[in-house]
């Protein structure tokens, strides 16, 4: 009696953080069935999100699927029932973040300092988010082939390309974030 309780209060977490109606899910795979990210990770989208309606907390939240995700919307599209998935799986990120239950810290870091790079120049400044990402990690040679072949094609500037409007975009984003 208590797991249920338990679970359906699992269930209405998620429902309250996300806004999504979790519980409108029928299991029709579809969302699974359209997953690119599938191989690589330890269950499937349609797996989740019956874990949550079971309230299986632990599970969703410390599983490698959720960071295996690439927040791609694939599953968030086909869904009948418009559950976001993609959604789903970033609030649970945020979720085992806080309670230091993360599987995968590195997709956290890289994922912050990439929002901090759209925040500050309007877009993607990638030398910036690497090199901030690798001295995080204290991994300075890793990809170094990647990197010179992508400055080579002129796909990773030495400069950032800001757009006009800056302040805008920071503005947006304290918005998004509540700062
Ligand atoms: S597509 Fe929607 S209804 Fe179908 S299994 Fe996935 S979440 Fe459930
Ligand atoms: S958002 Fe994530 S779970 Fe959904 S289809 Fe894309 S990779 Fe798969």
């Amino acid at each position: 009696m208590n797991d249920l309780v338990n679970g359906f209060g699992f269930l209405k977490e998620m429902e309250q953080k996300t806004g999504e109606n979790i519980g409108a899910c029928y299991q029709c795979y579809r969302c699974t069935n359209g997953c690119p990210a599938l191989p690589e990770m330890d269950f499937s989208p349609h797996r989740l999100i019956r874990y949550v309606i079971l309230g299986q907390r632990e599970k969703a939240l410390t599983s490698k699927m959720i960071w295996s995700c690439l927040q791609c919307t694939t599953c968030s599209i086909r869904c009948p029932n418009d559950i976001d998935i993609a959604l789903v799986i970033d609030t649970l990120r945020k979720i085992a973040v806080k309670e230091g239950k993360a599987k995968d810290l590195d997709t956290w870091t890289f994922d912050r300092y990439f929002l901090d790079s759209v925040k500050k120049h309007g877009r993607l400044y990638e030398m910036e988010t690497i090199l901030r990402y690798k001295l995080e990690k204290k991994d300075f040679f890793g990809d170094t082939k990647m990197g010179m072949s992508m400055m080579l094609k002129g796909r990773m500037g030495l400069l950032p390309h800001n757009i006009k409007d800056r302040q805008g975009m920071k503005a947006l984003f304290e918005k998004a974030r509540g700062e």
